[in-house]
């Protein structure tokens, strides 16, 4: 940890400054970025601090070091991509442990979970974790990972990490967390009794440049185990990715506050409007997660997703003429964007999961980014429009 950025800073002081002025070199403010693949021994037998690049890199372990600290956990690694973060925690499981994770979690996770249980290596429970009778269900069977999503994607649904983590403890599991929508500047599950916390860094910590992932441990032995694994399968983020990374963190707080306030005035805006069936933002008062969000996160962050009374149709004319929301993947940066999950993030889940999900055809999420708000509210105001049109003709 630098001694800079001592234990009783804020978080805040922690992503905006953190390995700030440490250079011995030359004293440059902003860290360096070190490229080499491999170092220099001091003499025979007698490595450095460093010696080969997957084994570490001092701008990866600046960047893991940030990321651990903003969760309150003892390490992390900083891995290629989120589902690598996820990857890296599963291989380590003996092989036939039963996985627990959200019927409802984002497709590319049930994709990577059901593509390890199919060749064997684990067994799945995909279970509604809102529903606490089924959930104490399944761990009767003794699962070793409970894999918790919250705020899921794309439904918004908030489960409660604390109530969780002590029923999955008491049977002897683990608990990872997937953070990507919240970010820990808005949610630190570890302090909620999770072990792990899991991150598609490529979202909020990182606006738009970037694929990289994190796993966080709260024990510092397992943390130093996954340090070992990732060197072992060599699942690790390249040195530029955790730069660039790092960069990001200085403004995620301050970027989070923006897309938070803007995403607010964006769900109300929705849910007064007669093209939409229902919006999924757990910051309206009128979420049934409204009050369990407050008590576990400290912002309600700034992804949402709605539903258009005219189904696929509405949604074709919708993201045909809005303006301001950009058709594409991905979440989190500073410019605003909409997904169409059945066609696009959560294709892969087939329209039998996603119903058992809860993600209708007609549903769309936005990812609110730092724009104007008047000029976000007029250009989402085109798309329901031509959405509420259609709806008027039917
Ligand atoms: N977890 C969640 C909640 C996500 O939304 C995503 C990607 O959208 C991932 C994990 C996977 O992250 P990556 O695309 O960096 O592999």
């Amino acid at each position: 940890m630098s001694e800079r950025t001592p234990a009783e800073f804020h978080p805040e002081t922690v992503a905006a400054a953190y390995g700030v002025a440490s250079d011995t070199a030359f004293g440059a403010v902003a860290p360096p970025l070190y490229l080499s693949s491999t170092y220099e021994f001091a003499g025979f037998d007698a490595p450095r601090a460093y010696d080969y690049g997957r084994v570490g890199n001092p701008t990866r372990d600046l960047v893991a070091e940030a990321i651990a600290r903003l969760e309150g956990g003892a390490g992390a690694v900083m891995t290629p991509s989120g589902m690598a973060a996820l990857d890296l925690l599963i291989g380590r499981l003996p092989v036939g442990s039963l996985v627990v994770a959200p019927h409802d979690c984002y497709g590319g996770t049930m994709r990577l979970l059901k593509a390890r249980a199919e060749l064997g290596q684990i067994r799945l429970a995909l279970v509604n974790q809102s529903d606490m009778e089924v959930f104490g269900q399944q761990l009767r069977d003794h699962p070793a990972l409970v894999l918790i999503e919250t705020p899921s994607n794309p439904l918004l649904r908030v489960v409660d990490i604390a109530a969780l983590s002590t029923l999955a403890r008491n049977a002897g599991a683990r608990v990872a967390v997937d953070n990507t929508f919240l970010s820990p500047a808005l949610q630190q599950p570890l302090s909620l009794g999770a072990d792990y916390v899991l991150h598609s860094t490529t979202k909020f910590p990182t606006p738009f440049d970037v694929i990289a992932g994190a796993v966080i441990a709260a024990d510092p032995e397992e943390a130093k185990k996954l340090k070992h694994w990732a060197n072992v399968t060599g699942a690790i983020a390249s040195p530029f990715d955790s730069w660039l990374t790092l960069r990001g963190l200085r403004t995620l707080f301050a970027r989070m506050a923006g897309q938070e306030r803007n995403a607010m005035a964006v769900a109300e805006r929705l849910r007064g409007h007669r093209a939409v069936a229902r919006v999924h933002y757990p910051g309206l008062a009128d979420h049934p997660d409204h009050v369990l969000a407050s008590r576990q996160q400290t912002g309600f962050g700034a992804m949402m997703s709605f539903e258009l009374v005219g189904g696929i149709p509405a949604v074709q004319r919708f993201v045909g003429v809005v303006r301001g929301f950009t058709l594409a993947e991905s979440l989190g940066g500073v410019e605003s964007l909409v997904a169409h999950p059945a066609t696009m993030t959560h294709a892969d889940m087939g329209p039998e999961a996603r119903a058992n999900a809860g993600i209708s055809d007609g549903l769309l999420r936005l990812s609110v980014g730092l724009e104007h708000i008047d000029d976000l509210l007029a250009g989402l105001e085109v798309g329901l429009q031509a959405a509420e049109s259609l709806s008027e003709v039917a």
